[in-house]
């Protein structure tokens, strides 16, 4: 199939969503391809947290300023997708004697409002605080609804033209004397190619980018600084906590809808596609949660996962990843490479994403030699879904209990109920699970999909007319990938719900006896679902814990 546009971008993380809607809104005709589903790479796997900048604001003052300012006018142009939690500095025993005044004087620099509170006001607003700590600041920390972001962002450029296509991964760049022209994309499930002609590309492929970079002989060192996290079964606290240290791994705990998330590490990893979440990394979030919150212990880990940082350098990087820049990197490839037709975005915190939208889109307009101010900063973007401020279960309980949410209930942990899938389903063209979670957060509880998953596989089979071997399939896929976050916190609590999983699954669906040859006349294709592997626990001794 071919295709023609003006601007072709690659990559639908918050980076890419945010530069097609500038696009757009500018007036370019533009289309983006994302290989897997939207935000399905870092910005679909990082954190939550909107930073205030307080993060880096002793050791980076030119980063802590874009995040504030950033901070600032996201919580304008997108309030239904960021909750004000606030953010809390906690000095801990454990965190140098002069941080806190460096902290503090820092964020004044840096226009961070900061406040320091007493520790007796800091534990009233955070009862489970560790009483130890000896100093807090208030700072505007915030948590974002990420998939609600990349989709108002795509619904929104939409609504001017603009096109996404997603399960569409670029295979090559087209070139023509010395100008790239267009690219050629593989849809990952029919294995169909579609060729799009162009006068731009844009690389915001993130980790990714550099391999991107590479399909038009361009040399593009973006490494891929893994950090792992955990999700916490229950909301520990309601405000971001923060370490009042250097930054470090597992410092800070921020609440994402009805869950609390601790991170990160810092890695560098060779392939972004494929790393492994070590034990010591699990251990070191837990233990670093302690020092924050003296019971965390007794919370259960949900599922321990892990996104990679684009982490841009021209140089040999050190060892210590929180040293390579954080900034991000735009490179014309007509001045660096002498290619023209593409420039790269990456890099840079998801708190940034407009910022570095609009420098790109700038510079799309020099090189095209147009001038078309951005508006971005000042548009308000439309709450496409009607909904407001969703992240909390007793706020869905209530309309659930109250009729305004009407119908079968499907996800208990997370409140999700038929009418609400059926909506969603009408808005992807595949049948993937992995699809609805990021939409509605259906498996993401503390059953970790055990209860849903099967309900959900039966509406995906209704409503898309599947045939028995799909449905399979997309359920085998989505409990493979939650149980594979499970695996690496599987003890205690976790562990029991992994074997009641097990049980509801393999013992009485038996879904490991699913057709391995289906009839070509049942389902026009002969294949077989992937369950090798499945409910295995690979469990080290080492992590299994006492408790
Ligand atoms: C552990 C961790 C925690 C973080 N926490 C925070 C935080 O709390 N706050 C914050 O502000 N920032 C945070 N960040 C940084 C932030 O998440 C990233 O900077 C941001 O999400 C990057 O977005 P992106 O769109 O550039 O990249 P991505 O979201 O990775 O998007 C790139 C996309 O390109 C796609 N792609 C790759 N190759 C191809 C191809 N060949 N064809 C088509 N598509 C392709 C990928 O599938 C991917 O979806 C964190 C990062 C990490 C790793």
């Amino acid at each position: 199939m071919k295709r023609s546009t003006e601007v072709l971008v690659i990559g639908g993380g918050v980076t890419g969503c945010g530069v097609l809607f500038d696009l757009a809104q500018r007036g370019f005709k533009c289309l983006l391809l994302e290989r897997g589903g939207l935000s399905s790479g870092t910005s679909g796997r990082f954190h939550g947290l909107l930073h205030s900048g307080g993060r880096y604001a002793v050791k980076d003052s030119e980063a802590a300023r874009e995040c504030i300012v950033e901070n600032r006018i996201l919580r304008q142009i997108m309030p239904h997708c960021i909750e004000d939690t606030g953010g809390l500095f906690v000095h801990t025993p454990w965190d140098p004697p002069d941080h806190a005044d460096l902290f503090y004087k820092a964020c004044q620099a840096a226009d961070i409002p900061v406040e320091e509170l007493s520790v007796s006001e800091a534990l009233r607003r955070e009862p489970l605080l560790n009483p130890a700590i000896d100093r807090v600041f208030a700072v505007p920390d915030g948590s974002v609804e990420t998939w609600e972001a990349c989709q108002t962002l795509i619904e929104s450029a939409a609504e001017y033209g603009a096109e996404t296509i997603v399960y569409h991964e670029v295979i090559d760049l087209i070139t023509d004397q010395g100008k790239v022209t267009g690219a050629v994309a593989r849809n990952v499930i029919t294995g169909e190619e579609l060729t799009i002609a162009c006068d731009m590309v844009i690389n915001a492929a993130g980790a990714w980018g550099g391999r991107i970079a590479g399909l038009a002989n361009c040399e593009v060192t973006v490494y891929a600084g893994k950090g792992t996290m955990i999700a916490m079964n229950y909301r520990i606290t309601n405000t971001v906590i923060n370490r009042c240290g250097p930054a470090g791994d597992g410092d800070i705990l921020v609440p994402v809808g009805s869950v609390a998330v601790i991170g990160t590490t810092s890695m560098r990893v060779a392939d972004p596609d494929n790393y492994p979440i070590e034990d010591w990394e699990v251990k070191k979030m837990i233990d670093e949660g302690e020092r924050m919150i003296p019971t965390f212990r007794k919370f259960r880990p949900l599922r321990a996962w892990a996104g990679v940082r684009p982490l841009y350098q021209d140089t040999k990087a050190g060892a210590d990843l929180r040293k390579v820049t954080r900034k991000y990197a735009l490179l014309d490839h007509l001045i660096r490479d002498g290619v023209d037709g593409m420039v790269t975005i990456t890099g840079g915190k998801w708190t940034t994403y407009r910022m570095m939208a609009e420098h790109t889109v700038d510079l799309v307009c020099h090189k095209l030699g147009t001038n078309r101010p951005c508006q971005t900063a000042t548009t308000v973007l439309k709450n496409q879904r009607g909904e407001s401020k969703y992240y909390s279960v007793g706020q869905r309980l209530k309309k659930l209990e109250t009729g305004e949410w009407p119908g079968q209930l499907i996800c208990e942990c997370e409140i999700v109920t038929r009418p609400q899938i059926e909506e969603r389903l009408a808005h992807h063209e595949r049948a993937i699970i992995n699809d609805l979670r990021r939409d509605l957060r259906v498996g993401m509880g503390p059953c970790q999909g055990g209860f849903c998953t099967y309900r959900v596989a039966g509406i995906l089979h209704e409503h898309k007319q599947l045939s028995p071997y799909d449905t399979n399939k997309a359920l085998v896929d989505f409990l493979q990938a939650r149980w594979k976050g499970m695996v690496t916190v599987s003890w205690g609590h976790n562990l029991r719900q992994m074997q009641l999983d097990e049980g509801i699954y393999l013992g009485i669906l038996g879904l490991d006896k699913l057709p391995t040859e289906l009839s070509g006349a049942d389902t026009g294709r002969i294949g077989e679902v992937e369950t090798e592997g499945f409910f295995e626990i690979g469990v080290e001794p080492s992590m299994v814990q006492p408790k």
